[in-house]
């Protein structure tokens, strides 16, 4: 088992596709490990996507990404990066393959329903930016009654 990180980004958190694309996941093998909704602030879109920084869509996907509340989830299944690569399909709706999210949920090349990290480096750096270590314990369970955050204590 391995993780990655997902974003239902604002266009299809706003359309009410996040039970949808939830779904499709989940029946994929996808479990979710955490979860939050939120409204990225400018800042927090420029860091995410620094990485693109130098590209003309920088801006108007920084503007997108704060226009609205999105839902960033750290999910869990074997070899979660490829698989959720495929699970989604290509950047472009148009270009994406049947069956996948983006050509099911997206309705254009920026606005495109979902992120998925594109490597396992990737995917733990963007776990921890948007969660904090406690919350992507796989489950109480795990916790030390010592910690404090045991339902028992
Ligand atoms: P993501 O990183 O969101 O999972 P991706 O890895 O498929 O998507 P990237 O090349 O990393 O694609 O681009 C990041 C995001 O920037 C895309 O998902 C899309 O929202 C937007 N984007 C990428 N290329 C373009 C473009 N040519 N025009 C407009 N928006 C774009
Ligand atoms: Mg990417």
């Amino acid at each position: 088992m391995n993780r990655t990180l997902t974003i239902i980004k604002p266009d299809a958190f706003a359309s009410g596709k996040s039970g949808l694309i939830l779904a499709h996941l989940e029946k994929a093998g996808f479990r979710v490990i955490a979860a939050r909704v939120m409204h990225l602030s400018d800042a927090q879109a420029k860091e995410f996507y620094a990485v693109h920084r130098e590209r003309p869509f920088y801006a108007p996907l920084v503007a997108f990404m704060t226009s609205g509340k999105c839902m960033p989830m750290v999910l869990e299944r074997d070899d979660a990066v490829a698989e959720l690569r495929r699970v989604i399909g290509a950047t472009d709706p148009a270009q994406a393959e049947a069956g996948t999210v983006r050509k099911l949920y997206a309705e254009s090349k920026e606005r495109n329903a979902i992120h998925a990290s594109d490597s396992d480096e990737n995917a733990a750096r963007e776990a921890r930016f948007f969660f904090a270590e406690s919350e992507l314990i796989a489950s109480l369970q795990a916790v030390p009654v010592a910690s404090g955050l045991s339902p028992m204590a």
